[in-house]
């Protein structure tokens, strides 16, 4: 319960917690999507995205019961989540970002589950800085559904010769993939494409939908919707960039 030296008491933050509130929508219309698909809502795990919000905005969203977060950025994500981690162990992180070699072992060292894995280069980079730091996040490939130039993501021509070779070297700590669909265009294909792709290669985690299409995503078989807007609100605008 809050108390009165605690700032979500505050009537403007308190029981109408903006946050609180904006998690309790996106649950529900998680619920409502699921039921309509004839899933079980268990079956499909949200992702609180809280890159550019501040670590008190992640703080409402843990006293609101959420666990796991994504953010995706490398520096961002250490400077926010050590100290929240030591008050609520059982806090989820999970990198969703592109990745630069560079910054696998701090990845290594801060994720529960990296999204992003896409390249050969950055497979090599992960098992060295697991190799060096004892422990190895789950993983998801990222598929460049749309073979968009300018996007993260193994291209689709490249993906099943990619997963088979992670599968290889990682085993079962790769749990799935990951997609963004192409902005201004229908999702549902790529989430369709999505879900065979993983399908046929057994794997239990597709990780897709954002704050404008999670439902659809859901209707597709995603397992995890990876949604900030819709609970924290706008990001500012001159750091909005992916
Ligand atoms: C920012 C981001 C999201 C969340 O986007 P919203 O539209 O704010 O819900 C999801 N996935 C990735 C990879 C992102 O970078």
């Amino acid at each position: 319960m809050p108390s009165m030296n605690d700032p979500s008491s505050d009537p403007a933050t308190g029981v109408n917690d903006p946050i609180a509130e904006g998690l309790r929508a996106v649950r529900s219309r998680i619920e409502a999507a699921a039921r309509d698909a004839g899933r079980d809502p268990a079956s499909v795990g949200l992702v609180a995205v809280s890159k550019f919000h501040p670590a008190a905005s992640v703080e409402a969203a843990l006293r609101a019961g959420q666990r796991v977060f994504g953010e995706n950025r490398v520096q961002e994500a250490a400077e926010k989540f050590p100290a929240l981690r030591a008050r609520y162990p059982d806090l989820k992180l999970h990198l969703i970002g592109g990745l630069q070699t560079n910054k696998a072992r701090d990845a290594v060292r801060l994720a529960d589950m990296i999204e992003s894995l896409d390249r050969p280069a950055l497979a090599d980079a992960l098992a060295r800085a697991a190799d060096r730091e004892g422990r190895l996040p789950e993983l998801l490939i990222e598929v460049n559904t749309g073979d968009e130039p300018q996007k993260f993501g193994v291209p689709r021509e490249k993906a099943d010769a990619f997963i088979r070779t992670c599968r290889e070297r990682f085993g079962d700590r790769v749990r799935g993939l990951m997609c963004i669909p192409p902005e201004g265009t229908n999702p549902a294909p790529h989430f369709r494409f999505l879900g065979s792709l993983a399908d046929a290669h057994g794997l239990p985690t597709r990780s897709m939908g954002m704050s404008a299409d999670f439902p659809e995503a859901i209707a597709e078989g995603a397992t995890l919707v990876r949604v900030g807007t819709a609970i924290f609100g706008g990001r500012p605008a001159m750091l909005a960039r992916p």
